[in-house]
């Protein structure tokens, strides 16, 4: 027969899919002999079961009938004893923890007969009753579906009546008074009374945790955490603690080392003579565990020493749960606990230091996204602050600003030159601008899938969303939070993006020590940051020996080139030209591509080619000695043109006035002739260099003549020529005749040797499939994966993403952008089907990628199992892309 259920000594920490996070470690600390009360996990198989079938699986019942007995035999106690009556606890618990989320029910097995036997065998009145009505609440709420605030008005009431805001001075009669309220609400919610037989009570809860795990709160929370639905939940029944029995008993949890900061010694709350969840509830004030060690040093001992076991044996910070009855220590939890990144890296590191794990689990511990939060400025962790509510933490940084409560105001403001949050119920397609001009956006509703979220993260604004505790008015523009904040029009707001929380007024930023230390600035005293700007470092340079795949950077000016190379990139894998022909330069490209004589052509070329021939030398030294890929121009042509509609305008204009234009209204009717109905799918590219040879042959007479006078001066350039959106071979055959040519020239003429190679973006899907092609006409491949992921997909990242990608990740179609992570099956397909074959055609051929998805975690593991030779992302991702690059190899 399938078993169903486990006794806690049945089981290890490896059994988490089966008993559920808190079961699974709950039986590996009964393993090693820790105090926990026993019990038994009914599995996640028979909460799927149940969920699957609306029914307990045949033999659930009668199986834990069993363990009920032998528990029973084991503790000397019965469930409904009229005179030592056993208590269970009935707890949810699934195989990813979901804190919080889900239900768990206290004291179950208290009926009117054994609550009387409970008080003679405790020699506590008070006790007893109250633990029946906690029994009564909960179960009332979890089991019953009554509302909380039903039995908490009572409560309150009852504090009133005794003019006390405390819960401990309410005496037993106070809390027979209460038991008595509370099965009244009972009745008259559910028209029976409160169920008086254990058994049932049990088989209830169970039933009840079982269902939680389809609590909507439950499913917001796994959709945002991209938990799968179909896991479903453990229960684990356990024998009852009290840490309610007077002043010598308590509860309380514990961190064995800081999880903010990473700080060694343990951390931890607690509160004496009180229950379960009261801890995180706040009901009371808790004390320090510093205090324990006063109120009882023999417990306090013995918690500290079970802390530095379960470190050791779990090699990672721990959480946990305890509670003490009447001076006896009892471990009712724990697991590997969360953290903050900066803790994550110290965490690692001191971990090593202390022998427990080797440098490769180390860097298996931490994160590029966690190296990416520490990257963003942070708020003054010692400035005061008021938080005024907290949400998901969408995109990371640290922002201040004005409140500005639509896109216009926002816009408007930010034209004058001032800071501002942007703040919406939701963000829609409408919102863009303000977003852009926005320094943060903060929403009242949506998750990490929202467009709020999707779209900040897109371009990097900082973010926070789904603060339920917000009522934002847009019309009265004002928001208010459910603790009475009220926050209008044109007042200050910091918001934190890396953990969501939103504060009133302006919090101070600090700039991250991190980026300056791995600049290679190493501050001389980077105050409280100094232990994670050291692990951080020392991580980084695990990575480094690590890791196979090179780093470089998409850099197109001088200043982000160095930047990039101080934050490591091995050369620049991506520069782009298309600035170089904008602003004042413009005009001349205009004249260019208007021109209608040879001469005319030849005066713009004159004028173009030694402001290009500057710009290369500038870059190329400032990454001297390694290489730098040099895309030609790409973008459409009539970017380079005046805009339509101003330009039909001004023609108009001058014909209405009787000023008629010739040359605008030529000019208007060239700019006509290129104008393009999709230009993503235009004269762009190699295409604009076929038709405008002029263009391409400028740019690689300038890259071979900076290079040639870089090394008459002794430097050591090395350039790459890369030709975008070749379709065909025989496009980038012509572009190679053309550039050979070129160089050869350029060669003869300054008596220099000029061996620069020429390769290709592999960015359409054409190009992918003919690689073995192309690869025998290119020196390198560099895949253009935004562009190869709009083409493989058909859509233009511009008008998706604000349009339909939200109800997309909603829906499951992807689970994250394709532009923020390679679309493995899809559009990683065709990058690996391209890498191999052209490595079959060319075996020395060098393979990059230079897309976004180069600083993204997920992204550079997959280029690294296909085995390219580098990523190349935006500067600031390339210490993130160094770590990924390293952790994909251990
Ligand atoms: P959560 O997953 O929300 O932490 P738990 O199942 O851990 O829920 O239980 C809620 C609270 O009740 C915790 O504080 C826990 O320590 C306490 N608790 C659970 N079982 C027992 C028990 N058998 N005896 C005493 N306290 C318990
Ligand atoms: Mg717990
Ligand atoms: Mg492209």
């Amino acid at each position: 027969m399938h078993q169903y259920v486990f006794d806690f000594s049945q089981g290890s920490k490896d059994d988490k899919d089966l008993l559920g996070g808190k079961g699974a470690n709950l039986a590996e600390m009964t393993r090693l002999g820790l105090p926990v009360p026993p019990g038994f996990t009914i599995t996640t198989e028979a909460c799927t079961y149940y969920l699957d079938n609306g029914c307990e699986p045949d033999g659930l019942a009668g199986e834990v009938g069993t363990h009920l007995a032998e528990l029973q035999e084991r503790v000397g106690k019965r469930l409904g004893d009229p005179e030592d009556p056993l208590l269970v606890s009935v707890r949810s618990g699934a195989a990813i923890s979901m804190p919080g989320m889900m239900e768990t029910v206290l004291n179950v097995g208290l009926t009117d007969i054994s609550v009387v036997g409970l008080a003679a065998r405790s020699g506590d009145e008070r006790f007893a009753w109250d633990s029946y009505r906690r029994l009564i609440q909960m179960f009332g709420t979890t089991v019953l579906g009554i509302r909380n605030e039903s039995f908490d008005d009572r409560f309150e009431a009852r504090k009133k009546a005794r003019k006390t805001d405390s819960d401990v001075d309410l005496d037993a009669s106070d809390m027979k008074l209460l038991v008595e309220e509370y099965k009244d609400i009972v009745f008259s919610e559910t028209g029976r009374p409160f169920p008086q037989d254990p058994r049932q009570q049990l088989d209830l809860a169970i039933r009840a945790v079982f269902d939680s795990w389809n609590i909507e709160r439950a499913r917001i929370y796994r959709r945002q955490e991209r938990i799968p639905d179909d896991l479903g939940t453990a229960v684990n029944v356990c024998t009852m603690v009290f840490g309610n029995l007077g002043s010598d008993s308590g509860t309380g949890v514990a961190f064995t080392r800081d999880p903010a900061t990473g700080a060694q010694g343990i951390y931890g709350d607690y509160l004496p003579n009180a229950q379960g969840e009261d801890v995180v509830a706040g009901i009371r004030n808790t004390l320090s565990l510093a205090e324990l060690e006063r109120i009882d040093k023999t417990s306090y001992d013995e918690l500290l020493d079970i802390m530095a076991r379960l470190e050791r044996h779990y090699r990672d910070l721990c959480d946990i749960e305890f509670t003490i009855e009447r001076g006896k220590l009892w471990m009712l939890q724990t697991r590997v606990g969360k953290r903050t990144a900066a803790a994550a890296f110290c965490i690692a590191g001191q971990l090593v230091d202390e022998g427990l794990i080797d440098e490769d689990e180390a860097l298996r511990r931490v994160t590029g996204e966690q190296l990416a939060q520490l990257m963003f400025p942070q708020f003054d962790p010692d400035a005061p602050r008021e938080l005024i509510a907290t949400g998901m933490a969408a995109s990371p940084g640290a922002a201040v600003g004005k409140a500005a409560f639509d896109s216009a105001t926002a816009v408007a403001w930010a034209d004058e030159g001032e800071d501002v949050i942007l703040v919406r119920r939701e963000t829609n397609p409408d919102d863009l601008r303000g977003m852009v001009a926005a320094r943060g956006v903060l929403t009242s509703r949506g998750g990490r899938t929202s467009h709020a979220a999707v779209v900040a993260r897109g371009m990097g604004r900082t973010c926070v969303t789904g603060v339920e505790a917000l009522r934002v008015d847009p019309s009265a523009r004002e928001f208010t939070t459910t603790d009475g904040t009220r926050v209008v029009e044109g007042d200050t707001i910091s918001i934190d993006g890396s953990n969501g929380e939103v504060y009133l007024g302006e919090v101070p930023v600090v700039p991250s020590a991190v980026v300056d230390a791995l600049h290679g600035q190493r501050p001389d005293d980077a105050g409280d940051q100094e232990p994670v700007v050291d692990a951080v470092l020392r991580l980084m340079n695990v990575a480094d020996e690590r890791r196979r795949l090179d780093v470089r950077a998409n850099a197109d000016t001088p200043g982000d080139a160095r930047r990039a190379r101080q934050l490591g990139a091995a050369g620049i894998g991506l520069c782009r030209t298309e600035h170089m022909f904008l602003g004042e330069r413009r005009k001349i490209v205009e004249r260019l591509i208007l021109a209608r004589t040879d001469a005319q052509r030849e005066t713009a070329l004159d004028e173009l080619r030694p402001l290009q021939r500057a710009d290369f030398a500038e870059i190329l030294q400032a990454m001297d000695g390694l290489p730098v890929t040099i895309r030609l121009l790409d973008p459409p042509l009539h970017e380079f043109l005046p805009d339509l509609t101003d330009l039909s305008v001004r023609v108009a204009v001058a014909e209405a006035t009787g000023n008629p234009d010739a040359e605008a209204a030529e000019l208007l009717a060239e700019v006509q002739r290129l104008h393009e109905q999709n230009p993503m799918l235009g004269m762009r590219g190699v295409r604009l260099g076929l038709v405008i040879p002029e263009l391409f042959a400028l740019q690689v007479r300038a890259i071979a003549e900076a290079t040639a006078e870089l090394r008459a001066q002794g430097h050591h350039p090395l350039p790459e020529i890369m030709v975008p959106l070749v379709a065909a071979v025989q496009e980038l055959e012509s572009v190679r005749e053309m550039a050979r040519g070129t160089l050869e020239d350029v060669a003869r003429a300054s008596g220099v040797e000029l061996t620069i190679p020429i390769g290709t973006m592999i960015e359409l899907p054409r190009a992918a499939m003919t690689a073995k092609q192309i690869a025998e006409a290119a020196e390198f491949f560099s895949f253009g994966t935004n562009d190869l992921t709009q083409t493989a997909w058909g859509f233009s990242r511009d008008d998706v993403e604000a349009a339909f990608f939200p109800a997309y990740l909603e829906q499951g179609i992807f689970g994250v952008s394709p532009f923020e992570s390679i679309d493995a099956e899809g559009v990683g397909r065709l990058v690996s089907i391209a890498a191999w074959e052209g490595k079959e055609a060319r075996s020395d051929l060098k393979i990059g990628i230079c897309g976004e998805h180069g600083g993204d975690p997920a992204s550079v593991h997959f280029f690294e199992s296909i085995l390219l030779d580098y990523v190349s992302c935006s500067p600031f991702r390339v210490p993130v892309a160094r770590l990924e690059a390293g952790r994909a190899r251990v």
